[in-house]
Order: C-alpha cells, then structure tokens, then sequence
C-alpha cells in the first residue's frame, strides 16, 4: 500500500511513530501527482517546491523530539476560493487570473499553524456557481472512479485531489452542496458545518448568508481533526458564531442505540436514480441494525427550496460580485472610458453561468420585482427553516440522499442549467437553514460510480452527526477503498 492511500489519522501517527518522514509522505503524494493529474485535472496551482521545504522543516522538528499537530506534515489542497497569502487564488475565474491576496483567510491561518504541507490550489466552478467543476474557466476536473464523468461541484477539485490521492485532505466551501455532492460523487467524507462554525473571512464570497468553508477527507475521523482546528468564532466575520467549540473527536463512537433518525420523504425526489434510492435506504436499514429508530418525517416546504436558492444565491452574488470592476478588483480590460471599460471587463472576463447569476440576482433585486422575488424567497426560507425546527423536536439527525443522481458525464447537463440546478434538491435546503451536513459513501451504482448518504444535523450539532457518520462507517469498508486509477491499488 502506497502512503498516499492512507487517511491523516494513520499517517499522523507515522510520522510520530518513525515510521515514515513527511518528505517521504510529501514525495509519494507529488508522484501520485505526476501520474495521475494528467488525468482527473484537480489542481489549478501546484506548489511543489513549498510543499517539499515544508515538509523538511517538520522533519527536523520531529527529529528534535517536538510534539507535532494533526496536520502538521500531511499534504493538503486548498479550493482556490480560499485566500492564500502569496498563492495566486482565482476562484477558477479570469477576472481572478493574476489575483495573488496579500493575507490568508482565517480558516487558512488557522491550518497553517498546524504546519502542513499545502501541496496547492484546487479547481472548483466559476465563483463556486455550479455543481460540476465544469464552470471552471481554466479546464474541467474529471472524476477519480471514471474519468468521462464529473467530480461534483463547486468543490470538484478538493474531492476529486482526495479520491485520487493527490491530497490526503482537502478544504473546500459549500454555498448549496458544494462540499456535500462533490463528496458524494468521489466516494469521499464531505461536511458543511453549521452557518457561522468556521469564519467566511477571506473567503471570497459567493453568497453570504449561505457559505461555509469545510472539510474533504478519506474519513470521518479526519473529518473530526480537521473541524476542530478551523472551528471557532472570528471577529473578522461578524457572522461566525459565539458558540462553544466542542473537541468533534470524542463524538468518534460507534454507538448509535436508540438515535432517532428521521427519514423526510421530501428528498426522495421525483427523478431521483433508483439505484440512489436503493442504496441510501440500505444504509438506513444498515442504521436499524445498529440499533438506531427511524422515524418518518415530513419537510413539507422542500419543493420550493431550490426556487427560493436559485433567487437569493443569485442575488447575493449579484452583490458581492460588483466589486469585480476593473477598478477594485478584476483583470481589467482597457477601453476609451471608465463605463466602456467597466463592461468589457465583466463581459470578457466573467463566464456564461456567472453572468447569467448576476442578471438573475439584479433582476430579482430591482425595484418593482423585488417583492415578487427575492422577498417571497426569504419567507419560503424562513418555511424551511421551520421545517426542520419541527422535525428536529421528533429526532436526532435527519438522513437522506446526497444528489439525486451519482456523477454524470462530463458535458452531458452543460448546456442545461434548469437541470443541473435541480441536482441541488437534496442540499440546498440545508444552508438556506443554516444547518450541517455530511456526506459519507454508502455504496456504489452498478457502473461502480460512488454513492453519499447525507447526514442532516440540528445547528451547532455537528457531534451527532460525526457519532452517526462514524458509526457507520466502521460497519463498512468504503472509507478504505480508493478509485482504481493509474494502475494502482
Ligand atoms: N450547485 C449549487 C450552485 O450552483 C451549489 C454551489 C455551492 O454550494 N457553492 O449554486
């Protein structure tokens, strides 16, 4: 077995242990690199040389007998919407082409002190808008488990770099599933923790009242390590929470005895794959066996979460993204005068979906249509959000389908964005609420593509969801399988 197979938790204690150096580990994850990325395409920087210094300098902490963090010398990637002091951070966008921030982001601050080994950036669609890495301006990443299928977006490359083994863990961020289905398609742990868990601050915003950074990992007890560290309340974000950090690796316990599980048959959709269904409602048997009640619910207001998303994602972005000028921020695009320079730098440098975003969320904000839209959005997610509070008096966790499909081929809902849209069924309603969710591997399709079972939590109970994830988990094996890919495995 290969070192670039093995989660952080294992390597962690080889590294503690002797038994392996992080310059070691870092160069069996970069030859991972060089025979594989050719092929699934996740990185869009690749910080080879740092990566390998890095790695060095914890070698000679380890060799002087210091104690080492969890992640101190395990290579990770980082979704290039993240802001990377000195590393060129584009949001996959050409208005962000030569865009090098001059600070990290709080969650990057806050990884960096772990010490470990940042191996680059990650590919992801256009501003974090879309749900295949195929709105990535520079290329599409392509799936670990079958390379003519997607990764899953917005986060394809942070789950498509840890399928593949070209990173041990990943961040990415999640506005409407974009840390959740890229998981699930990649056959990876994915968690979006409560709204307001991990700071937004430099975190280049998609939609505000709806990000959140998270992590991709092999596990869930990688899953665990990594919340705790970026975890916490930031007064740079006036929206991350007061609320005690708990430590999430105590919740690592198989024990889910009398866990009341709900089971909404909202998210069983109309169009959802049989084999997803199937899947998912064998790993909710699997919870019955463990000892776990399941309870039938209802969200009633569901059908109407990806309408009020699709009005008030858009209109937020339209927002945030005004600042993409020419001026402030923004490749600029010369022109006779400041107007005519203005438009050819967001009409040539913006892609189609984002730009279509921008005029949906101007047209839902404008005066006159603003009641009719983004403010009917706003109650419809209020409903949903009342949903939950209801089902959330009856049961623990709420478990349903990551997507309603496993990944599709590359190019194959491109042209179609009203259905690639309703591939968000199943996640969106999570963040217009606020709440966590997870996303573990449950299965796979009968053409080998990997299939995720979503975790649903009530906010700020990410331990819940860790305890339920994990303890599945162990009754499993797929956290120990790898996409066959490059000959290896
Ligand atoms: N697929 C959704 C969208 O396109 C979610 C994206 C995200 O979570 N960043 O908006």
């Amino acid at each position: 077995m290969r070192l670039y197979e093995k989660p952080a938790h294992v390597l962690h204690d080889m590294l503690v242990n002797k038994e392996v150096t992080a310059v070691a580990l870092t160069e069996d994850v970069l030859k991972r690199i060089d025979e594989v990325e050719g092929d699934v395409k996740a990185y869009l920087t690749i910080t080879r040389d740092e990566a390998l210094a890095q790695a060095k300098a914890v070698d000679e902490k380890i060799a002087k007998g210091e104690t080492i963090s969890f992640l101190e010398g395990i290579p990770g990637a980082i979704k290039d919407n993240i802001c990377t002091k000195g590393i060129k951070t584009t949001c996959a966008s050409k208005i962000l082409e030569n865009f090098v921030p001059p600070y990290d982001a709080t969650a990057m601050t806050k990884i960096k002190a772990q010490n470990p080994v940042i191996l680059g950036k990650v590919n992801m669609d256009e501003f974090a808008m879309g749900g295949s890495t195929e709105n990535s301006a520079y290329h599409p990443t392509c799936n670990p488990w079958n390379t003519d299928c997607v990764p899953g977006g917005s986060s394809g490359g942070s789950a498509a770099s840890v399928a593949a083994g070209t990173s041990i863990w990943a961040l990415g961020s999640d506005t409407g599933g974009s840390i959740r289905q890229p998981a699930s398609f990649c056959g990876v742990v994915g968690l979006k923790p409560t709204y307001g868990r991990v700071s937004r601050y430099g975190l280049v915003a998609y939609a505000s009242s709806l990000d959140q950074i998270g992590p991709v990992t092999r596990d869930v007890t990688d899953c665990a390590n990594i919340l705790n560290i970026i975890c916490g309340h930031d007064e740079m974000d006036s929206t991350s929470s007061e609320a005690e950090v708990p430590d999430f690796t105590k919740a690592l316990v198989e024990d889910v005895k009398g866990l009341k599980i709900g089971l909404p048959k909202e998210y069983f959709v109309d169009g959802m794959d049989p084999e997803v269904e199937k899947t998912v409602r064998a790993a909710i048997e699997k919870y019955k066996e463990l000892g776990a009640e399941i309870v039938d619910i209802s969200l009633p207001h569901t059908k109407y979460a990806i309408s009020a998303y699709y009005l008030i994602a858009p209109a937020e972005a339209a927002t945030n993204l005004q600042r993409y000028d020419g001026v402030s921020y923004g490749e600029r695009v010369e022109s006779d005068d400041l107007v005519g320079m203005m438009t050819k730098t967001r009409t040539e440098k913006f892609g189609e979906e984002v730009k279509r975003r921008i005029v949906i969320g101007n047209y839902a904000l404008s005066a006159g249509y603003y009641d009719a839209y983004y403010l009917k959005a706003m109650k419809v997610r209020t409903l949903v959000q009342q949903d939950y509070t209801e089902a959330f008096k009856k049961v623990d966790v709420i478990m349903a389908p990551t997507a309603p499909t496993p990944a599709f081929k590359i190019g194959e809902m491109i042209s179609d964005p009203l259905q690639m849209y309703l591939q968000d069924a199943c996640t969106v309603p999570l963040n217009l609420a606020g709440l966590p969710g997870m996303s573990i591997p449950c299965g796979y399709s009968a053409s080998g593509m990997p299939i995720g079972l979503q975790i649903i939590g009530k906010a700020l109970d990410e331990e819940t969801i860790i305890r339920a994830a994990y303890t599945y988990e162990q009754s499993q094996n797929y956290h120990n399988e790898m996409a066959k890919l490059g000959g290896n495995n």
